[in-house]
């Protein structure tokens, strides 16, 4: 570890700053006249203030809410039924991260169309998806690309890639996702009663801090960039807290040793080469405009969509599974009756239950008293 991130898992500075954060909680509560509610943008946040004990900790000073920011959580089961009708094709490889394999689209996994003979390979990258195309050039190889900002722009390098060294039996199923659309879709319809948000600073590092401020802007909303160390957190709580009281213009950025004014430049540069936003269907929060990043017309070689045209798959029949009110911060996995019998890690019933950064994977691991 650097010397650096030691200093922010340094628990005598996090136990200092609790005791602060905690002190300005409370006078945020006697600014507001109310306990406020933050809601952490994004999954690695929920499983962070877990992880750490801070939700705990905090419980009686601030009511923490999940959000949208699980990017296998918002992918809608019509898409995992493509997915699954990809892997249907003959002599098609499938490859994508871990986590997809195990979300249930309206019939079954992609991991149970595994079992019955689909070549359904996972990887850790996308580089990793255009290995296999590489050894398997007599096979159509298809990527499904799953991720925020964060990793769009390793499946547009990817596909450069692929295109300069003339691999021409790889695709791309986009499902890649941009940030602030869903914020704005969440803040314009169901907007659950919140006072702050905590933005995700891994997603700042590519989008830069300045692209937030339409959260103070059009909506009125106060929102801090945070990390993911403890201490992270807790100074942007610090910050957040601070920006409701003087009505700040502007959101503020506590992950300063990542995320510049302008994110990186080189990355945007490479999305917007290769992809462009269109409208698409998310999770619990419909279809939102210009919020999914697929391939230009001109890349269409490489687009699974344009290449293998599939008659669209409709939205299944409603499901139990409450994953969409988590999503939108109106409900907690407690409030799910299938949660942590019916639905636990081994038999998720929904994403929110299948992914590392999901919500109820993440209760079911650190806050279950039973
Ligand atoms: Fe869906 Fe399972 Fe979470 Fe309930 S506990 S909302 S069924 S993922």
């Amino acid at each position: 570890l650097s010397e650096q991130l030691k200093r922010f898992r340094e628990p005598q500075l996090a136990r200092q700053m609790l005791d602060k954060v905690k002190k300005s909680l409370q006078e945020l509560q006697a600014h507001l006249g109310y306990k406020a509610t933050f809601m952490e943008f994004c999954g690695t946040h929920t499983a962070a203030f877990s992880r750490t004990g801070l939700r705990e900790e905090l419980k009686e000073d601030v009511n923490l809410l999940s959000g949208p920011g699980c990017p296998v959580c918002v992918t809608a089961d019509s898409h995992i039924d493509q997915v699954i009708a990809y892997s249907q094709l003959p002599n098609v490889i499938i490859t994508t991260y871990g986590d997809m394999v195990k979300v249930p689209g309206t019939e079954k996994t992609l991991q149970e169309q595994k079992a019955c003979g689909s070549d359904v390979r996972i990887v850790y990258s996308s580089l990793e998806a255009l290995e296999i195309a590489k050894k398997n050039s007599n096979r159509p190889v298809i990527f499904i690309g799953v991720g925020f900002e964060t990793t769009t722009p390793t499946a547009a390098m990817t596909l450069r890639k692929a295109m300069e060294e003339g691999v021409n039996n790889f695709y791309l199923y986009s499902l890649h996702k941009a940030t602030a659309p869903a914020l704005q879709a969440l803040f314009s319809t169901n907007l659950p009663n919140i006072d702050g948000i905590l933005l995700p600073g891994h997603v700042a590092i590519i989008t830069g801090r300045r692209q937030w401020d339409v959260i103070t802007k059009d909506y009125n909303l106060q929102g801090t960039i945070a990390g993911f160390e403890a201490l992270d957190l807790l100074i942007a709580l610090e910050d957040l807290c601070s920006r409701i009281q003087n009505s700040s213009k502007q959101v503020g950025n506590a992950y300063g040793r990542a995320v510049q004014e302008e994110g990186n430049i080189i990355a945007r540069q490479a999305m917007d080469h290769l992809f462009e936003l269109r409208d698409g269907p998310w999770r619990g929060l419909g279809t939102i405009s210009q919020s999914v990043y697929k391939l230009k017309k001109e890349y269409k070689a490489y687009d699974a969509e344009e290449v293998f045209p599939l008659p669209s798959i409709p939205q299944g029949k409603p499901s139990p599974c409450l994953c969409g009110e988590i999503l939108k911060g109106l409900k907690k996995p407690f409030e799910c009756p299938l949660f942590a019998h019916r639905c636990n890690p081994i038999r998720p019933q929904g994403p929110c239950m299948v992914s590392h950064e999901g919500t109820c994977a993440i209760y079911y691991k650190y806050e279950r008293t039973v």
